[in-house]
């Protein structure tokens, strides 16, 4: 099959990663799960599974040199932490490739390591190797191992019509706050939730709540309902920006009612998991509803690359 002779932005982001899924063969014994999730899912053995991710960040798209070199390998990192914890797993090897101008200052890049490697001791994750080339700008992608007990792993494919649909944190402005350089990916509430509850589908929020949301709905063939005065939102944030903001980093998640109850009950207060909606049929799509459970709105797709 040939691929037709259109610009890339017609068939958007996720076009043309469904058009790449479909060309790549892959061994269906050694990949569980290959395109499609926040990481790959591969066999392996002593009853786990191994993750791998990776994520790029670009100068002027992602980050400003203004911001800062420890900010920014920080950021690098913790993008594919939050898609390992995403899959219910812990990280373990990173490999990281740079494209850097040669008049960078070398602190600079020293500084960036620095910021990522203090996140790597926080997660106990070795960076065991990489790249590195001339460039104009500065570019970083790192790659990131993970392993997963076979029972804790989390797709985005599992939720079913009644499940509860929950966050981990408030929503909204990631990138006129500096969240996005400082958050904490949020491995340990993953892990505390895989070890005490079954949840159905997992997602971080990269590309914004709304955007997905969609992402577990059409995997998991449902619709949603969120209402919106139980979204949380950061201070100084708009419905829409929790809505439709990108780089949260925060875990959307769904659990079956009677493990919802639990969690809603357990007042520990160790983490923040907000309850914010309840999974639909399919044919509902996703609505925003209100405090009386009338339609607000129909929710559309959230960020894509172009
Ligand atoms: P995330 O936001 O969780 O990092 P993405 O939206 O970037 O995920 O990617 C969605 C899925 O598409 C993932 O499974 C990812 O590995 C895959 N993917 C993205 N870009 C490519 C590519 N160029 N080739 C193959 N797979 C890709
Ligand atoms: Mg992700």
């Amino acid at each position: 099959m040939s691929a037709p002779k259109i610009p890339l932005a017609k068939i958007g982001e996720f076009g043309l990663i469904d058009q790449l899924a479909r060309l790549v063969k892959i061994n269906k014994k050694e990949v569980i799960k290959g395109i499609g999730d926040d990481a790959a899912v591969l066999a392996a053995s002593g009853g786990k599974y191994l993750l791998l991710t990776t994520d790029m960040l670009a100068e002027g798209r992602h980050f400003t040199r203004t911001m800062g070199p420890g900010g920014i390998g920080r950021k690098a990192l913790a993008c594919s932490l939050s898609d390992i914890a995403a899959m219910g797993g812990l990280a373990k090897t990173a490999v990281v490739s740079l494209a850097v101008p040669p008049r960078l200052n070398v602190h600079f890049v020293y500084d960036m390591y620095k910021g990522m490697q203090a996140l790597a001791k926080q997660f106990h994750v070795n960076i065991t190797g990489g790249d590195t080339i001339a460039y104009k700008e500065i570019i970083i992608n790192i790659a990131l191992l993970g392993e997963v007990e076979k029972q804790c792993l989390v797709l985005r494919s599992g939720a079913r019509k009644g499940d509860k649909i929950f966050v981990t944190g408030p929503l909204g402005r990631s990138l006129k706050t500096g969240k996005h350089l400082s958050f904490v990916p949020r491995i340990h509430e993953a892990r505390f939730l895989v070890k005490n509850f079954k949840p159905t589908a997992m997602i971080d929020i990269s590309d914004g709540l709304a955007g997905d949301l969609a992402h577990i709905t059409q995997t998991s063939r449902v619709g949603a309902h969120i209402y919106a005065d139980r979204i949380p939102r950061v201070k100084g944030a708009s419905l829409k920006e929790a809505l439709y903001d990108g780089e949260d980093f925060e875990l959307l998640f769904t659990l079956p009612p009677d493990d919802a109850r639990w969690l809603v009950d357990l007042k520990k207060g160790r983490f923040d998991f907000t309850y914010i909606g309840d999974m639909v049929t399919r044919q509902e799509a996703v609505k925003l509803m209100d405090q009386q459970g009338k339609v607000i709105s129909s929710v559309g797709g959230g960020f894509t690359h172009f």
